[in-house]
């Protein structure tokens, strides 16, 4: 792998590199730069060289340029697949549902061309006008993580450099592949040198010097709720406009008369989507006391039948890393020694050959965890789901409330009064009723309280990328007359 700085694609300038691991098997797949602090200000320096000349070919021009890198990404989409299945685990078909959503991001961003418009507004007098330009922020610095590491990539960089702003973009240091791979095709498009520049290595050791540098104006990052704070404090150097999707811990609430296949499929999907590792994942789980029982025992049985392995013939793949695995398992141990049960799961399963050293934990049901408890209180980011009987709708929702998160929550149930109630009363930037995720691009993502701030997707999603600039303009010929200034000066 190499890093792309100023149109060319080279090694870091300290001859680095890192290893990417095969969290299947533990075993190195690829090995990739370590940029250094003076590689990042390179790549800073050349999309600061390169805005204006992007900016101004128009939105037109650059539209054209993302359909071409879609129709490139497409073309190969098998590629991209077989990579995000080995660089991060996922079983084929949600690689192929993250690939779908790389392309119908970028198709969407791309429809912006020409959209993105400004106001006239009148002056505070005759002939006067103020106009309102929409302009790009300059130079972007985009930071993604890992659990979907491509349609991260896409949301970030297309939006971006359709509205005019050059990007230096840093994907996690656990699945940099997928990210190199889809800049591989924005250059093959026609991104000139300099828009695009993509730079890998450690955050803990370039990212403060990423977004603290002086020539970096707006920093778009996705990922957990401790880095967004770093951030937050890093990039006051700056005063960088801030994007910052963080973390979640979804409230799953499946009420007395909710349609009960529905609401077992989608909760399959909440919980063990990519492994339970994406940011709307289910991850507390409150039934109503009048169905509770049938409930959790259909929900139990048909976690016990998904198969975990090898993510080419299982329905669930490994955690990212080791790291994943310990903190998963930490938080089955101390819900078992706090007094809860485990339903099923609760470990790791017994596999075979390469297999055994890879991340896997089974998907792990736990009853009867308390509302302070870490199970209900702190992100898991795994296959382990807790459970709550609840009986009352407005204190379910309070409880639901009751978290330091606020990305997406999930309701089930025939009947309007709960459903607008709800609607009325949640406090998440997203409520799915009656359906699983994940987000359109036509939605505006976004996380209320410690889940950041700012959004991606929609109108509003996009013009988080351009910021106003007010031109005051009077067209009279007549003389000023400045009430402050005294006229006999002149
Ligand atoms: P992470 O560890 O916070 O990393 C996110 C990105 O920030 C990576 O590229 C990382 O690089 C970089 N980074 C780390 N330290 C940095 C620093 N000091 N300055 C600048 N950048 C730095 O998150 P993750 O583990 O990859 O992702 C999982 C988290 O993302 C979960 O909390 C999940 O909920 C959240 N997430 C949120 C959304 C959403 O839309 N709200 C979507 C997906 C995921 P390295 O990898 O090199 O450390």
């Amino acid at each position: 792998m190499k890093n792309y700085i100023d149109g060319e694609w080279v090694d870091s300038s300290s001859g680095e590199f890192l290893e990417k691991v095969n969290p299947s098997t533990g075993k190195v797949l690829e090995k990739f730069p370590s940029a250094t602090k003076e590689d990042v200000s390179r790549a800073i320096d050349a999309a600061e060289s390169a805005f204006e000349r992007w900016n101004s070919i128009g939105s037109s021009k650059r539209s054209r340029i993302l359909l071409k890198a879609e129709e490139l990404i497409r073309i190969d989409r098998k590629e991209l697949e077989k990579i995000l299945v080995l660089e991060n685990g996922k079983v084929p078909v949600q690689a192929q549902e993250e690939v779908d959503g790389v392309l119908d991001q970028i198709r969407y961003y791309a429809g912006f061309e020409r959209k993105i418009t400004g106001d006239v507004v009148e002056g505070d007098s005759e002939k006067r006008l103020i106009l309102q330009y929409k302009v790009p922020y300059g130079v972007v610095a985009a930071l993604t993580p890992w659990n979907f590491p491509a349609a991260m990539v896409a949301r970030k960089i297309a939006p971006a450099l359709l509205t005019g702003n050059t990007v230096v973009l840093k994907p996690s240091s656990d699945t940099p592949m997928s990210a190199e791979w889809i800049v591989r095709k924005f250059i093959e498009a026609g991104v000139p040198k300099g828009a695009i520049n993509f730079v890998t290595g450690k955050g803990s050791t370039i990212g403060d010097h990423l977004v603290s540098h002086r020539k970096v104006s707006l920093v778009t990052m996705t990922g957990s709720t401790g880095t967004g704070q770093r951030i937050m404090e890093i990039a006051s150097a700056n005063m960088a406009k801030l994007v910052l999707e963080l973390g979640g811990k979804a409230p799953f609430i499946v009420w007395e008369d909710a349609d009960i296949s529905n609401a077992l499929k989608s909760l399959v999907w909440a919980k063990f989507w990519n492994g339970g590792q994406s940011c709307i994942a289910a991850e507390r789980l409150y039934v109503h006391e009048k169905i509770y029982d049938s409930f959790v025992r259909k929900f139990t049985s048909a976690t016990r039948k998904i198969r975990v392995g090898d993510p080419m013939t299982s329905d669930l793949g490994p955690l990212i890393n080791g790291k994943a695995l310990e903190t998963t398992s930490r938080f089955v141990r101390e819900a078992s020694d706090s007094g809860m049960k485990t339903l099923t799961g609760g470990k790791q399963p017994e596999l075979e050959g390469d297999f055994r050293s890879g991340y896997f934990f089974l998907p792990t049901i736990l009853e009867g965890a308390a509302q302070d408890s870490p199970i209900f209180q702190e992100e898991i980011f795994g296959p382990v789901l807790g459970i709550q009987k609840v009986s009352d709708l407005e204190e379910t929702l309070k409880k639901a409330n009751d978290s330091r998160y606020g990305l997406a929550s999930y309701l089930f149930t025939e009947s309007n009064s709960v459903v607008f109630e709800a609607a009325e009363k949640i406090s998440f930037g997203e409520l799915y009723v009656n359906m699983p995720g994940p987000e359109s691009s036509q939605g505006y993502h976004t996380g209320f309280r410690l889940t950041g701030q700012g959004g991606e997707g929609s109108r509003y999603g996009i013009e988080e990328y351009v910021k106003l600039k007010n031109i005051y303009v009077n067209y009279s010929r007549e003389e000023l007359h400045i009430q402050s200034v005294r006229e006999d000066l002149f």
